[in-house]
């Protein structure tokens, strides 16, 4: 352990390096509490060229690494193993802004950058960028880059990887490998950007990136609208894109059985309507220009006028059976704390199996109806809800059991979890749509991931990490 201690401190500095049990503790359990691991140490870089260091030291010693932004990750793959001979990394020093342009509309950071400071570093520029989770308050652009992070305006922006345009990473021997690019286009071989996001931690670590930014939006239109059913509720998705120019952020999804859980769980949140409908959807169309965003003389916002014209039609064709529109900021800021705070409230209504699943958008009907009918034969009476970024087709999607039969949904986990995944596996659908593998999903890994591409997968691995250092045990199979 000394010797751990002093080789680690010779490259970070003793500060750098935590062997303490409480200095420990925060580093080992993830966000729900759901995994706790061990460590020899928590070693804390504060450049590349320390990180570099660490990882060839690791590399020598084969001491297993695994690599840590702000720890929000809900698929286990941010806690170390249970072994304690590791060591986590933690990329929370790393916290420096290399570039910024405003004319190139790109940002150089580190990857210990807070999500919601690169928002904030943007919005100073008067610029923005979208990606933005539930988590943005603590979770780190390198880990959002690792986990290829979605969220809610995926619709629009696409996920972490359509909104970074090159990277800086130390592979698993200590090397730097420099495509930190602010290039759009560069046909120069395989995209090894595109290799390092998503992988998790497991090729290399992930320490700056050069990410997009986009027009700040002047203005927004929010509305909650209750919608008869989901194919309806995707073809009004459809005529909003096309009445506003692809100008929608965000179209989630939300039954009633979530807002009932807000209403016991979260009771202090402000829900739109007095009797919840089956199912509504929240929605944002931003305006980016004055001739959209710029009040008229009697007040009215020309994004908000275009809402309500959309939503008053989607009424006439029975698209749309009620709606509220946030009338100011406040009221918009009330609809999203209750998005964002869906999984908090999933969490508290204690035991479940949950799915995060993506579907073809045209199938998502089909398999809500289909799949429940699947559950309900192997559980009747299990209570469903699908919670999700229904314009992108990630479903959230959660099995609860009756009230009192929490025992008999251990009992049918693995045949409900089957019954779901096959049915996922049956519309070509994604038995992981954004929260990444971590360890939690290696069985699922194993029965519906394309054997060739695992095996593919283990290549790259085997080339880029032979001593297998980089969070083992972790994205792949055995
Ligand atoms: C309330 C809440 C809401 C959430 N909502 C969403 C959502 O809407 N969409 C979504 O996609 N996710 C969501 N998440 C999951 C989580 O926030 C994301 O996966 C996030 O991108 C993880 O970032 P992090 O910095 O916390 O990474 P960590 O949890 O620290 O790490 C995640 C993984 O990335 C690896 N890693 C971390 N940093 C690096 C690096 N620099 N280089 C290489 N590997 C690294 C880790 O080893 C681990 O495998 C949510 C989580 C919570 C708690």
């Amino acid at each position: 352990m000394a010797d751990l201690e002093s080789a680690l401190g010779a490259i970070v500095g003793e500060a750098g390096v935590l062997t303490a049990d409480g200095d420990k503790e925060k580093y080992l359990t993830d966000w729900p509490g759901a995994n706790t691991g061990r460590a020899a140490a928590v070693v804390r870089p504060a450049s590349t060229g320390e990180v570099s260091g660490v990882l060839k030291w690791a590399n020598e010693t084969k001491t297993p690494v695994f690599p840590q932004g702000g720890n929000t990750a809900t698929s286990g793959g941010g806690v170390p193993d249970g072994a304690g001979n590791s060591i986590v990394l933690s990329l929370e020093r790393m916290k420096a802004v290399r570039e910024t342009s405003v004319s190139a509309r790109t940002i150089t950071v580190e990857a210990g950058v807070v999500l919601q400071e690169i928002h904030r570093l943007a919005e100073e520029r008067d610029l923005f960028f979208p990606l933005s989770l539930g988590a943005q308050g603590s979770c780190m652009i390198g880990g959002n880059l690792a986990t290829n992070a979605g969220g809610i305006n995926v619709v629009r922006y696409g996920n972490a990887r359509e909104l970074c345009l090159g990277l800086e990473a130390v592979l698993p021997d200590g090397r730097v490998m420099d495509v930190l690019t602010g290039l759009h286009k560069d046909n120069t071989g395989y995209d090894l950007r595109d290799l390092f996001i998503g992988s998790e931690g497991t090729l290399g670590v992930i320490t700056a990136a050069t990410l997009k930014l986009f027009p700040l939006p002047k203005a927004r239109a929010t509305a909650f609208a209750a919608v008869p059913d989901i194919n309806r509720a995707l073809e009004l998705l459809n005529r909003m894109q096309a009445e506003t120019g692809g100008a929608v952020e965000a179209f989630e999804m939300i039954p009633k059985l979530m807002m009932e859980q807000y209403e016991k769980h979260l009771p202090h949140l402000k829900r739109p309507f007095a009797d919840p409908p089956d199912l509504s959807i929240l929605m944002e169309v931003a305006a980016t220009s004055d001739r959209e965003a710029a009040p008229a003389e009697d007040g009215a916002v020309p994004v908000m006028e275009q809402l309500e014209a959309i939503l008053g039609e989607a009424f006439e064709t029975g698209h749309v059976t009620d709606a509220v529109i946030a009338a100011a900021e406040q009221q918009r800021l009330e609809f999203w704390e209750l998005r964002e705070s869906a999984y908090e409230a999933v969490v508290k209504s204690g035991p479940r199996i949950g799915f995060d699943i993506s579907l073809p958008l045209d199938q998502v009907h089909d398999f809500v109806a289909n799949t429940e009918a699947a559950v309900e034969g192997i559980f009747p009476g299990a209570r469903l809800s699908s919670v999700g970024h229904l314009g992108d087709g990630n479903l959230h999607y959660t099995v609860y059991p009756p009230d009192g039969e929490a025992d008999r949904l251990e009992e049918l986990r693995a045949e409900i979890k089957r019954a779901v995944l096959d049915s996922v596996g049956g519309y070509r659908g994604s038995f992981s749509a954004e929260h990444g593998i971590g360890d939690s999903k290696l069985t699922e890994m194993a029965a519906y991931k394309d054997p060739v591409a695992i095996d593919v997968m283990k290549s790259i691995k085997a080339a880029l990490d032979p001593n297998g250092i980089m969070n083992p045990g972790r994205v792949l199979p055995a």
